[in-house]
């Protein structure tokens, strides 16, 4: 489909998962995309979409780094001339502690990259956005919406994540420019359940975890990240054109149990 033709689209923590698969169905819906890892695997990402006939280039960058987001952002605008949309997705889950084991550094690191990351994407994107009658999603989480185990600085964060959302959509709403937040529940990623990057121990763990992550959701499975990327398409593109403020959870029913 065409519903993001002419525009560019930029999203962060494209290299794998969720990430990528927006990526990848932003420009079969038309867009030019910039692709933004930690990883220098995003460099794949940006390829697929060439290899495809599409628009793509990847910028290397650290979320948290103010002065990385600045750059990003300005490599953005240089190479496409412009900047539409943005997809705050990059995030970490932190490991798995209890809050009083919980070491302050990786609660410092989870609120950095989930929470103060998606601010310094949005501060460096908005004039752009506002120029452009643009769209920021942000991609939270279910543990943003309810309290879930072993998972104290990922839940704060994207509970954050997800109230920001609302808050710059008061504020820039009078300016045309949209923010909406997406709450995936469990999707099959290296994240959420992982996959390419584990040992056999590993992919047998992963597989347990995947069937009892599918037990937990009336649809009975795991998402594939592309059924998130279809969501997070429709947000950007003028489809969900009185949308704001949003949101809205792909997760199989799992939040409404
Ligand atoms: P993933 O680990 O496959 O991908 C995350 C990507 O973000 C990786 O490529 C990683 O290199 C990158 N990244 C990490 N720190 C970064 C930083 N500081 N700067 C830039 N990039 C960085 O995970 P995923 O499952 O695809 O997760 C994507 C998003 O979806 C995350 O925000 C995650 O919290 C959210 N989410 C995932 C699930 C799930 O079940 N997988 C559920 C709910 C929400």
């Amino acid at each position: 489909s065409d519903q993001l033709t002419g525009r560019v689209v930029l999203v962060t923590g494209a290299a794998s998962g969720i990430g990528r698969a927006i990526a990848l169905a932003a420009a079969q819906a038309g867009a030019r995309v910039v692709v933004s890892d930690l990883q220098p695997e995003g460099e794949q990402t940006a390829r697929a979409i060439v290899d495809a006939g599409g628009e793509a280039f990847f910028v290397p960058c650290d979320v948290a780094d103010a002065q990385a987001v600045e750059h990003l952002v300005a490599e953005t605008v240089n190479h496409f001339g412009q900047l539409d949309v943005l997809v705050n997705n990059a995030g970490i889950s932190g490991g798995a502690q209890l809050a009083h084991q919980l070491e302050v550094d990786a609660w410092d690191r989870v609120i950095a990259v989930n929470l103060r990351g998606p601010f310094l994407c949005a501060r460096a994107a908005l004039p752009h956005l506002i120029a452009a009658r643009g769209a920021i999603v942000n991609i939270a989480s279910t543990y943003g919406l309810i309290g879930a185990p072993l998972a104290a600085a990922y839940c704060a964060s994207k509970g954050g994540l997800i109230n920001l959302t609302r808050q710059l959509a008061v504020d820039y709403g009078p300016q045309q420019v949209r923010v909406n937040a997406v709450c995936p529940g469990y999707i099959d990623t290296d994240m959420g359940g992982g996959r390419a990057r584990l040992g056999p121990a590993g992919q047998a763990a992963a597989q347990t975890r995947r069937e009892a992550n599918a037990a937990r959701q009336p649809l009975g499975r795991q998402a594939q990240a592309v059924e998130v990327a279809r969501v997070v398409v429709f947000l950007a593109s003028g489809a969900a054109s009185f949308m704001t403020g949003s949101v809205v959870t792909v997760d199989g029913g799992c939040t409404a149990t």
